[in-house]
């Protein structure tokens, strides 16, 4: 255990992070300005094939948006801003045990298709051109595994961050999956859509709400808000997993064993099963994202559940063992 639990500052940022946050600004806004400027390396994950497996009456499809690097880049290279409570020589010494530097992290992005005797339902969108230019992949890689996204009949959103939900529209506004319905959580709606959210929300955090409220609004008219626990289909349910957004929610599908598509309730697998009580720089809530992800980590362990992340290694389906007072991802595929 590189970090003592006396060494994690378990309330309020340090100044560093703070400062770290505005560098974020920065990146946040070259999110946005970066939109078209990627054709270059676009094609990297074009050919990622995509990973299908049955459970109970639902045929899941797992596809590639590409990936995208967190710190952003235009922006320090530093992963402190992402764990910004813990001791730098020990996140230092963390990164190194798992094989990776304190540079920035690259995760893939994972989308989930969920296929049932009446719906053909994506959760989550993929980022669009918008984000970052190794992103924004998913409506490519439909086309390619044979999917006209005009037959997607429903969207479900785990919440409203750029990797999530700006994959939704192109960069005219046009929307790509013009014949679905949407779902977002009364919580998301509510957050993101208020008078005040570019108060609430941190300075460099800005874009992710302008963007958010861009994209709510040009899906409003084909959107309804939902709660947790509600079912969407027969056997599909949201489950709040709240605080990386206020209103983040995770999907459960009944089968044998349970299956959760837990959209970033573990963000980064290398890092937040080893220490889940790790604060993550980009949750909005971050206590109240320290107890969802310990809850269905736990719960996970405990019920052979199987979970599936957006930005765990492809297709990032698995298991969840407990070790210690941690846990460790056991991948399926
Ligand atoms: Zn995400």
């Amino acid at each position: 255990m590189p970090v003592r639990k006396q060494d994690v500052v378990t309330h309020g940022p340090t100044r560093g992070a703070e400062i770290d946050r505005r560098s974020f600004l920065a990146a946040g806004s070259a999110g946005l300005a970066w939109a078209g400027l990627g054709g270059a390396i676009r094609n990297v994950h074009a050919a990622t094939p995509p990973y299908s497996f049955r459970h109970g009456v639902f045929e899941i499809t797992v596809l590639s948006d590409g990936y995208f690097f967190l710190p952003p880049p235009g922006t320090a290279r530093d992963v402190g801003f992402l764990y910004p409570d813990v001791p730098r020589a020990a996140l230092e010494t963390f990164m190194k045990g798992i094989g990776q530097g304190m540079d920035r992290v690259q995760l893939p992005n994972n989308v989930v298709l969920v296929r049932s005797s009446s719906d053909l339902m994506l959760i989550d969108t993929g980022a669009g051109a918008g984000w970052q230019p190794t992103a924004g992949k998913l409506v490519e890689n439909l086309r390619s595994a044979g999917i006209d996204p005009a037959r997607i009949t429903k969207v479900i959103f785990t919440h409203a961050h750029p990797d999530h939900l700006w994959g939704v529209a192109n960069g005219d506004g046009a929307l790509h999956f013009p014949n679905a319905s949407y779902v977002v959580s009364a919580a998301e709606w509510n957050f993101w859509m208020a008078d005040d959210v570019l108060n609430k929300v941190p300075e460099n955090f800005r874009p992710f709400a302008l963007g958010a409220r861009r994209d709510l609004s040009r899906i409003r008219d084909k959107l309804e808000t939902r709660n947790p626990d509600d079912e969407i289909v027969s056997g599909l349910r949201l489950m709040a997993t709240f605080g990386h957004t206020p209103g983040h929610v995770s999907v459960e599908i009944a089968g044998a064993d349970p299956l959760v598509i837990a959209g970033d309730v573990v963000a980064n697998a290398a890092v937040s099963f080893a220490h889940p009580e790790w604060r993550f720089g980009i949750d909005a809530l971050p206590d109240v994202a320290i107890r969802s992800r310990q809850r269905l980590l736990d719960r996970a362990a405990s019920e052979k559940m199987r979970l599936l992340g957006s930005h765990w290694p492809y297709p990032g389906l698995g298991t969840v063992e407990r070790v210690g007072s941690a846990y460790r991802f056991v991948a399926s595929n």
